[in-house]
């Protein structure tokens, strides 16, 4: 039953777009942010890629 409940919830959160955050009242977009790593050990460039939340509270630092 726990499992099953945590399931819902998840597929919920998924479906719901436009979600407002409660700190900025901004509406919370994902962005996937790429980023570019050079490993050390091989000397070759590795690609990174992350969904992240992006509203006014991070935005400056998601785009910096
Ligand atoms: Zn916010």
């Amino acid at each position: 039953m726990a499992k099953k409940q945590d399931f819902l919830s998840k597929t919920k959160r998924f479906e719901k777009h436009g979600l407002i955050c409660q700190t900025c009242g901004d509406t919370i977009s994902h962005v996937q942010v790429v980023r570019t790593e050079k490993s050390a050990k091989t000397d070759a460039w590795r690609f990174n890629q992350n969904f992240v939340a992006v509203c006014k509270c991070n935005e400056k630092e998601v785009y910096a």
